[in-house]
Formats: C-alpha cells, structure tokens, sequence
C-alpha cells in the first residue's frame, strides 16, 4: 500500500536542503523530481550498452534496441494503445504537438475551422496560430468561466461541418481544471473532427486510456511523470499516423532512398528522423514502470488529501485569492493564487529563501491571466510525495512573506 515515508525515500533530491532549509518542493507542475530507478536506468545505459539503435548488428546496439523498444511497450500498455507503432517518441509534448499541426498543413483548407480552449498552454496556441496564417483555416476559442472551467454550451455552438481539429488540454497547467475531455471528443467526432489531447499535465496525476477515450492524439511529457527531459511521446490512431506526411526529413525515417525519390519508412520510423534521445526513452518507460508500481489509486488519495489541506490553509489567510475550480473533484493537486495588493513574484522570491520552490508568473499561459486582468499567480502544485507537514510550512512561509511586504 502506499507509504508516505517509503515513496519520498525513492527521491534523493527530497532530503536536500535549499538555501539551508530542508527543500519543499512545489513546482511539480514545471517538471517533477525523479527517483533513484529512473536515474539508476540512466546511468545504467550510458555506463553499460549505450550504441545507436536500430542499425548496428553489434551486441551492444540490439541491447539499445531491445531496451528503446520495451519502453514503448511500456508506454503502449500504459496507455492502452491498440499498437505499439501509434507511439511516436519525440522529445515532449511541444515537439509531439508541433508534429500533429505540421501533417494538418497539407489537410486543412481555407476557412476550415480549428478549436482550441481558453485554458491553453502557449506551445498549445503558437502552432495553430501559425498553421491558420499558413493554410488561411480559422482559430476558434471554447470560452471559460470564472471558475476557470470551459463552458460546454459555447463550444456546441462552436463545432459545425468546417470544424475538423479540436485542440484542448486535459488538465489545465494555470489553474489545474479537469476539463471534460470525454464530452469534448464525443462531440467533435460527431461533425468529423479529430481530436489532439494535451497529457502533459494529466499524466502525472491519472492514467488515460486512449482507446476508451476514442482520442484521435494524445501527447505528453515524460519529466513531468517522473522520468527525464527532452522525450515524451504522440500516440496517434493508426489511421491518422498513415494520412500525415513525415514531419522531419533525415536517417530512419526512411525506407529507399535515391536523388529521385524517397520512400518513407513505416510507423513509427516514419515520425522518428534521426538518433533520438535513446538513454531518455529507456527512462522514461522506467518512470512509466514506477508510477504503475506507486499505483495510481494511491497517487490520486494523496494528491487529493493534499489539495484539500492546502485549499483548506490558504483560505485561512486575509484577501487572498484562488483561481480554478471550486469543486475540487473537478481540479487537479494545483492551487494558483494571489494575495491583494503584493505581486505574485515578491512572495515567490521570499519563500524561495526558506527553501520553498513554486512557480510565480502566467505559467506560459498569458491569456487566462488577462482573462482575470492580473499579472501573474502564485502555484503550488503537489506530487503524490508530497507532505501535509510540508504545506503547513508553506503555508507559513506565505504568511511570513506577506507580514514582510505589507
Ligand atoms: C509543460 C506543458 C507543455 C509543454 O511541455 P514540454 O515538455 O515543455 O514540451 C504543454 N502543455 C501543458 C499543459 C504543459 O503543462
């Protein structure tokens, strides 16, 4: 069963002291700590068979083969795609993101209509921006409310014959809404819309099923979930990974190759151009592998005995605000707040002192700040090893830092 003291026991980084206080770290949101297996499986490959994969017939390279090749089934199973090649390794959900609106290029016509929400990511706005201003196809925006929650009566009337993308995360990073993805896709595909879901904020608190979600794509990040930066994958149908083109040009993602003409290879190679980040794919199917061996059940207790603590102390505290949703069943471990009057960054800077790490700033998410006309929020967002004791000090430290300030 789940074990507080046993799970923190897993990451070395949780007994550091940062500026001479023990650490308490609440930026898991911005990316997560990673424990001692993942970098055991990293230090592992580089010490013991790192080679290039996929080409040498050498022990070495068919040990990385196998090993690059078992992490996508992990991955596969994990999320219960029907094939191992509907895993595209890329290097994280921007990259995975950039893949899909790149293949839409050659879709999409002018004036076909694609909808995001108005809880996205930047690097879930930019790549639609760009690819409407090159295919002359229309950026549509499901609105929200002031509980930061989408409103699904608006999106109905978004969605008509032109829509053919819908593009929305699953959890919002600002403000940690649980948004109703399940509606949202049923609904797209009823006027023959596919449908890219952003994980990357979801998959360190739940295990999606994409196959139970019919989702067109679904893309993540490992160094959220545990595992390392720089990889993260696009699952896609495999209908859908057939219809796109290639989106980088380069080694193994070919089959013949003359000055004539090029064949591409089949999935997934055709999506994987050139080396790709080997050591981290291995690690990531080992956070893959930790996560399920912590249990989700147990990840999703804790996660919500500690937003309701924490949501419980910090209403204790005079003018302060918490943005997202107020039923918290419908909102990840994640409390973005301001106190009036003190600017977001002052409290960061001083909590920082006492070891304390959150995220200050638009979270990459500049239009739900000017949503609620300020500057920035204060985020605390709690991982499965996170403590109560660790709130109260937090707690404490924002009480200290608004004495100070005010
Ligand atoms: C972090 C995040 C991203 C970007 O992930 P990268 O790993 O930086 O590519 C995209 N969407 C959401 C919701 C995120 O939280």
């Amino acid at each position: 069963m789940f074990d507080i003291q046993k799970v923190r026991a897993d990451f070395p980084i949780l007994s550091q002291k940062v500026n001479g206080k023990p650490l308490v770290y609440f930026d898991n949101g911005a990316t997560s700590q990673k424990p001692q297996i993942v970098i055991d499986a990293i230090v592992d490959y580089y010490s013991k068979y790192n080679a290039n994969i996929h080409r040498g017939v050498h022990t070495l390279s068919q040990l990385a083969t196998d090993a690059y090749e078992e992490a996508r089934l992990k991955i596969q199973k994990h999320f219960n795609a029907k094939q191992n090649y509907e895993i595209i390794l890329t290097s994280g959900t921007t990259e995975s993101i950039n893949l899909v609106a790149n293949g839409f290029a050659s879709i999409l016509q002018k004036n076909d209509e694609i909808i995001v929400s108005a809880l996205e990511h930047h690097s879930n706005i930019v790549p639609w921006q760009m690819l409407c201003e090159q295919t002359g196809a229309i950026l549509k925006v499901i609105p929200m409310d002031i509980h930061g929650e989408l409103i699904m009566s608006e999106y109905d009337k978004l969605l008509s014959d032109k829509t053919k993308l819908v593009f929305c995360n699953h959890i919002s990073n600002a403000l940690g809404t649980l948004n109703p993805i399940g509606y949202i896709i049923k609904k797209a595909h009823e006027v023959g819309a596919a449908v890219l879901i952003d994980g990357a904020q979801a998959c360190p608190h739940l295990k999606p099923d994409v196959q139970a979600l019919d989702v067109d794509f679904y893309v993540t990040s490992a160094h959220k979930m545990c595992g390392p930066t720089g990889v993260g994958m696009l699952y896609g149908k495999e209908e859908w990974l057939r219809k796109l083109p290639p989106y980088k040009g380069g080694g193994e993602m070919i089959a013949t190759v003359t000055f004539e003409k090029t064949t591409y290879a089949d999935l997934p190679h055709k999506f994987e151009a050139g080396t790709p980040n080997i050591c981290g794919g291995i690690a990531f199917g080992a956070a893959v592998d930790y996560m399920n061996a912590i249990g989700f059940d147990g990840i999703a207790k804790q996660e919500k005995e500690l937003l309701e603590y924490g949501t419980k102390r910090l209403q204790e505290i005079d003018n302060l605000t918490i943005y997202g949703p107020e039923d918290l069943n419908r909102k990840a471990s994640v409390i973005s707040f301001n106190v009036d009057g003190i600017h977001p960054y002052d409290i960061g800077t001083i909590i920082d002192k006492l070891g304390i790490a959150v995220r200050t700033g638009h979270h990459c998410a500049q239009p739900i700040m000017d949503f609620f006309k300020i500057p920035g929020t204060i985020r605390a967002s709690f991982a499965f090893y996170n403590t109560k004791e660790e709130i109260d000090i937090f707690v404490e430290a924002v009480k200290k830092a608004i004495t100070m300030l005010s």
